[in-house]
């Protein structure tokens, strides 16, 4: 084992700060990493005030962060994939069993023994639970390390690894394609990786915002068209015609305003988590043959294909670059969405500590 620098927060009210951690050396199939940026996940936050304690419960210290970027700096001998000086990525997930269904469908994202980036429990019995990304490196086998394409921008390119294939994979599991009318409810970490995978596809691009001053910025960054939720008119030009709608929207929100947006068997996907239930009304699904679902990031292999689909299209995230040291300044302002559009950590100031 050896030492790690790290942020932590030691309990829900804490705040983050300082601490060493131990990681492991490197096992045969491992890759150790540098960690370069973290990118600041709404769940980070969640789950350091153990808001999710119904489902799952924080254990303390955290250390939270799945949106990694980093060069690699040591291999375990079986290693065939990376090398010391790659630049890697590691997302949400550091390891599944593997033989379940849904590994076997390269959707390790569902499987039943899976362990998160952070807090679950630690498999190699370095410490009780997994330490994430607001570190500076990490040792994770390589079935779990991704390839970051050449041409993007790192601090950028880490939220690619929770908020992109967050909405790069319910786009490809609907079928977004040129031509399709697809609309992006919310303008925030998620929503604008939407916008930008959605144009990227070739789809006609509506952005749905409470926000009437967000509209420049949507235009921005690739709708075609900006609509006012609160305003019914507006919303009423759009009722039936809609292929796919994106909703990452976390607040109550009434969801049957935007399934009547959709046309003939189109579909709806909440990629946000309201904590209370919604209610969705039986005619606005009947009607049309809708349907709504839900999607949670994607699997290793379908990350890598939307890290190369970013490549080609010169897509990352819009970044505030932060140091890790005005980390807990950086949630007080995510509470209030005052960050345009996700903060990245730059590691190196981790090395002043
Ligand atoms: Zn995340
Ligand atoms: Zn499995």
């Amino acid at each position: 084992m050896f030492n790690a620098k790290a942020y932590a927060a030691a309990s829900a009210t804490s705040g983050l700060a300082h601490v060493q951690i131990k990681r492991r050396d490197p096992t045969p199939h491992d890759v150790q990493i540098e960690i370069l940026f973290c990118g600041i996940c709404h769940s980070d936050l969640h789950m350091v005030h153990n808001e999710w304690s119904s489902v799952m419960p924080t254990v303390y210290p955290i250390v939270p962060g799945h949106e990694i970027v980093g060069r690699v700096t040591k291999i375990g001998p079986a290693v065939t994939k990376y090398k010391p000086g790659d630049i890697a990525a590691v997302g949400c997930l550091v390891d599944s069993d593997g033989s379940c269904p849904q590994c076997k469908a390269d959707l390790e994202q569902f499987c039943p023994n899976l362990t998160l980036t952070f807090g679950s429990p630690d498999k190699h019995g370095t410490a009780p639970v997994t330490y994430g990304g607001y570190s500076d490196s990490i040792v994770v086998d390589e079935r779990f390390v991704l390839r970051i394409p050449s041409n993007l921008n790192l601090a950028g390119a880490a939220p690619l690894l929770c908020a992109g294939i967050t909405t790069y994979s319910p786009m490809c599991r609907w079928g977004v394609t040129k031509g399709k009318k697809v609309g992006v409810v919310g303008l925030g970490g998620l929503g604008h990786m939407g916008v930008k995978f959605a144009r990227a596809f070739g789809a006609h691009v509506v952005v749905f915002t409470t926000s009437p001053n967000k509209k420049q910025d949507a235009l921005r960054l690739g709708a075609d068209e900006v609509v006012v939720s609160r305003n019914a008119d507006e919303m009423k030009k759009h009722a039936f015609s809609f292929d796919f709608i994106l909703d990452t929207i976390s607040a109550e929100h009434d969801i049957n305003a935007y399934l009547n947006l959709l046309g003939r068997d189109g579909n709806l996907t909440l990629v946000g988590a309201p904590t209370k239930p919604l209610a969705v009304a039986a005619f606005a699904l009947i009607m049309g043959r809708r349907s709504f679902s839900g999607s949670n990031i994607g699997g290793i292999a379908e990350t890598q294909e939307m890290l190369d689909f970013c490549g080609k299209h010169n897509i990352t995230a819009d970044v505030e670059v932060i140091p890790i040291q005005k980390v807990n300044e950086a949630y007080e302002r995510l509470v209030k969405s005052d960050v345009k559009y996700r903060f990245s950590i730059d590691m190196a100031s981790l090395k002043s500590e």
